[in-house]
C-alpha cells in the first residue's frame, strides 16, 4: 500500500510541563491519525527563547511517556529560520506587511479611542487605524521590529471536521496581527502557517482555544498561495473551578502526575472517556485507536465544548491515582 499522503503533526511549545489538557489534544490528534493511516510529525514549537525551558519540562519525553510515537525525526522551529523569512519576503512582495512598532499602550488607546468593542469583536483588537500608510514602513528589511499584515474586512468560513462550519471576520475580531516578532523570530501564526504547508500537514488536530486562530492560518496560507489544512479541534479540559487549565505543574502536570505514580494507561483512559472513544478505565494506544470513530469525536467535541467540557474534579484525580469508580460519580456534567 502507497503510504498515506495525509498527515498531522503534535506540536508542543517546550515552555512547561504539559497538563492533561494538552494530553487531551495531543492523544485524540495521535489516535485519530492512527485510526485514519495518517502520518505524524512531531514539531517542537520552540521559537520563544525566553520560555523555552529543559528537564523536566520535555514535551518529547512525556509524550513518548503517554505512548505515542511519530515519524521521522522531531522537527525544531528554531532550526527553520530560513523558511520563515523567506514566506515574509513573499509577504512583503505582496504589499501585505509593515512594521508596526507600537506598544501595546497604544495599541490599547488608539483602540479605545474607536470607542467600545463591538460584539465579536477581541478588546484590544489592532485598529486600522495605526496602519501606516503606503510607503517606507511597508515591506520586511529590519528583523528586529513587530511586523504585523493586513487583513482585509470581510468574512472566512472556517470548516471544521467535527464542530461544522464557523463564518468568521478576522478583521473585525482581530485586525492587522503580529507575523513577526522584534525579537527576531516569526510570531506563532505565521510559523505555524508556514510549516503546516510546507511539512505536507494536511490536518491540523488541536485545542479549541486556536479556533479563533484558523481563519488568520488560513489567510496567511491563501497569501502563499497555498491551500490550508482541514481542521479539528478538540475540547479544552476545565479545573474543578471551571477555568481552562494552564501551563503550571499543579496536580494536572503530567511530569508530576508521573512522578506521584500515575499510569499513562488512566490518562490514556481519561482521555478516551472525555473524547468519548473508550470506557473509563485504564487503556492502551491500540483501545484508543480501535474506539476512534470521528463520529464519536465529533459528539465528545460538541458536547465538550457546548454541554459539558471535560474537567478536573477530585474524584478524576483519585480515579487517575487508582481508586476503583464507577462513571456515575465522575459523569462530566455532575
Ligand atoms: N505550540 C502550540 C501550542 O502549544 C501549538 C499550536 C497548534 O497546534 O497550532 O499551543
Amino acid at each position: 500500500m502507497a503510504p498515506s499522503t495525509l498527515c498531522t503533526r503534535l506540536a508542543p511549545s517546550p515552555t512547561g510541563p504539559l497538563h492533561l489538557g494538552h494530553a487531551l489534544a495531543f492523544v485524540g490528534a495521535w489516535t485519530l491519525a492512527r485510526r485514519l493511516g495518517w502520518r505524524v510529525i512531531l514539531r517542537l514549537d520552540d521559537l520563544d527563547a525566553a520560555r523555552v525551558r529543559a528537564g523536566d519540562a520535555d514535551p518529547t519525553e512525556t509524550l513518548r511517556w503517554l505512548g505515542l510515537d511519530w515519524d521521522g525525526e522531531p522537527v525544531r522551529q528554531s532550526s527553520r529560520m530560513d523558511r520563515y523569512v523567506a514566506a515574509m519576503e513573499r509577504l512583503a512582495d505582496a504589499g501585505l506587511v509593515y512594521r508596526s512598532p507600537h506598544s501595546r499602550s497604544e495599541v490599547r488607546e488608539a483602540a479605545r479611542a474607536l470607542g467600545a468593542p463591538h460584539e465579536g469583536e477581541i478588546p484590544n483588537r489592532f485598529p486600522a487605524t495605526l496602519r501606516p500608510p503606503a510607503g517606507a514602513a511597508w515591506g520586511f528589511r529590519d528583523h528586529m521590529v513587530n511586523h504585523r499584515m493586513r487583513v482585509d474586512p470581510g468574512t472566512v468560513r472556517v470548516r471544521d471536521a467535527l464542530l461544522g462550519e464557523h463564518v468568521m471576520e478576522p478583521e473585525r475580531e482581530h485586525g492587522d496581527f503580529l507575523v513577526w516578532t522584534k525579537d527576531g523570530v516569526p510570531s506563532y501564526q505565521l510559523a505555524c502557517t508556514v510549516d503546516d504547508l510546507e511539512l505536507g500537514v494536511s490536518d491540523v488536530v488541536r485545542g479549541h482555544d486556536l479556533l479563533a486562530s484558523a481563519s488568520l492560518q488560513q489567510g496567511i496560507a491563501a497569501a502563499l498561495g497555498r491551500p490550508h489544512p482541514n481542521w479539528w479541534h478538540l475540547p479544552l479540559v476545565r479545573d474543578a473551578g471551571g477555568r481552562r487549565l494552564a501551563k503550571r505543574d499543579g496536580t494536572e502536570g503530567l511530569p508530576g502526575l508521573r512522578a506521584a505514580g500515575v499510569a499513562a494507561e488512566r490518562v490514556r483512559g481519561l482521555v478516551g472517556w472525555w473524547l468519548g472513544i473508550h470506557p473509563l478505565e485504564p487503556a492502551s494506544p491500540q483501545a484508543l485507536v480501535a474506539g476512534c470513530l470521528p463520529e464519536r469525536l465529533a459528539q465528545a467535541a460538541r458536547d465538550g465544548i457546548t454541554a459539558t467540557p471535560p474537567s478536573v474534579k477530585p474524584a478524576i484525580m483519585d480515579w487517575l491515582r487508582g481508586a476503583d469508580m464507577g462513571t456515575d460519580t465522575l459523569a462530566h456534567h455532575a
